[in-house]
């Protein structure tokens, strides 16, 4: 072959790959065609032959059992080098292309031969549909007509089944761009949560901040107000605490202050909430609380501190307690929490005091 049949060959075996039909298994509908082929032309013979490289493959076979013949011998690779013509043999003997074929002197003792090209719209032709005879014949006009249509018919079974395969490989890359968008959507929900998480905590002690704890103030407060429930607040400070870091350095202090807090919240329930107001100082609202029960959650808050080991030495809380009755707002029961906390550094520390609103 010269370098322009080369590249025309290398075209015609590219776009027959393209269609992703070689060695698939056996379809109704090409069958169908080969049965109508071998009906129409009154063979016993009759097949959709592509032509690859090296072999012709049948894609459907009606009269014969081999998927294939080698490339050399196939009377449809004649065939298709006149792509818009039905090729006819009408007696393989004395046709001197085909006398010595092993598939004439031998099985299957081809004498007529029949192929309409599968032409594409690109002008590939990619194989044929064929008809053989064990006895030379001539095929009618009507017959010739109707084995072109056929092979048209295939080509359109050809193009259906690619730009179906085209679109399941859209589909499938959809799906896969749909999935890595869901995957990037929850990660980016993720990355809300924890950054909204961030901005509500103390990032020294983990509990909740000065910002979750008004928040956090303002709700239960209007709960306790609309279910008429009881609520109070503790202000807990460390006692000397600048003492304590002046002695022991920051990094000291900061351990502290990380020991103080697990100290307080062990002593609180899951759904009481524990914040650090500032610096030294948490706060722990209690919902649904009577002033007698806050009071015995002060005092062990004030003993848990006092017994923590592992410090530097021991330290210990004045603790404020408030309770919201006749109040409204939380602003004001935090001052009155904040209130008894000076009554308990007054009252010479670690102690719990109440401020009760008579008070002033
Ligand atoms: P009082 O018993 O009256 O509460 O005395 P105090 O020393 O605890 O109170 P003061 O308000 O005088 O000092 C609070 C100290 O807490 C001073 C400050 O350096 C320290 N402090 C506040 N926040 C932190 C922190 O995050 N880390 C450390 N290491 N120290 C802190
Ligand atoms: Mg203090
Ligand atoms: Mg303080």
């Amino acid at each position: 072959m010269d370098t322009t049949a080369n590249a025309h060959e290398k075209l015609r075996l590219d776009e027959l790959r393209s269609y992703r039909v070689l060695d698939t298994q056996a379809e109704q509908a090409y069958d169908d065609v080969v049965m109508l082929a071998s009906y129409i032309c009154d063979t016993p013979i009759a097949l959709i032959s592509l032509i690859d490289e090296d072999r012709q493959w049948f894609k459907a076979r009606l009269g014969v059992s081999e998927m294939e013949t080698p490339r050399g011998q196939a009377f449809c690779a004649h065939a298709i080098t006149d792509p818009e013509r039905v090729m006819e043999v009408p007696d393989a003997r004395e046709d001197q292309r085909f006398a010595n074929n092993p598939l004439v002197t031998g099985n299957p003792g081809i004498r007529f031969y029949a192929g309409a090209p599968l032409l594409t719209p690109s002008g590939a032709a990619l194989g044929t549909v064929c008809v053989i005879d064990r006895v030379p014949r001539k095929l009618t006009e009507r017959q010739t007509a109707a084995l072109q249509a056929l092979s048209r018919q295939v080509v359109q079974l050809l193009a259906l089944r690619r730009s179906h395969a085209e679109m399941e490989l859209i589909n499938r890359a959809q799906t896969l761009r749909q999935q890595q968008l869901e995957a990037h959507q929850h990660r980016i929900e993720e990355l809300n949560m924890e950054l909204q998480e961030q901005t509500l905590t103390d990032p020294l002690t983990a509990l909740k901040n000065r910002r979750a704890f008004d928040s956090l103030l303002a709700n239960e407060f209007a709960r306790s107000l609309r279910s008429k429930s009881p609520l109070c607040l503790l202000m807990v400070d460390a006692d000397h605490f600048k003492a304590y870091n002046d002695a022991y350095g920051h990094v000291a202090g900061d351990q502290a202050l990380v020991f103080f807090a697990l100290a307080v919240k062990s002593q609180c329930r899951a759904y009481d909430h524990v914040a650090r107001y500032g610096g030294e100082e948490f706060c722990v609202i209690l919902p649904d609380t009577q002033l007698k029960d806050a009071l015995v959650v002060a005092e062990r808050i004030r003993v848990a501190v006092k017994s923590m080991v592992g410090l530097a030495r021991s330290m210990t809380t004045s603790v404020g307690v408030a309770y919201s009755e006749g109040l409204t707002s939380p602003k004001r029961l935090v001052e009155l929490a904040d209130r008894a906390m000076y009554l308990a550094k007054q009252g010479g520390r670690d102690r719990v005091e109440v401020f009760a609103p008579s008070q002033g």
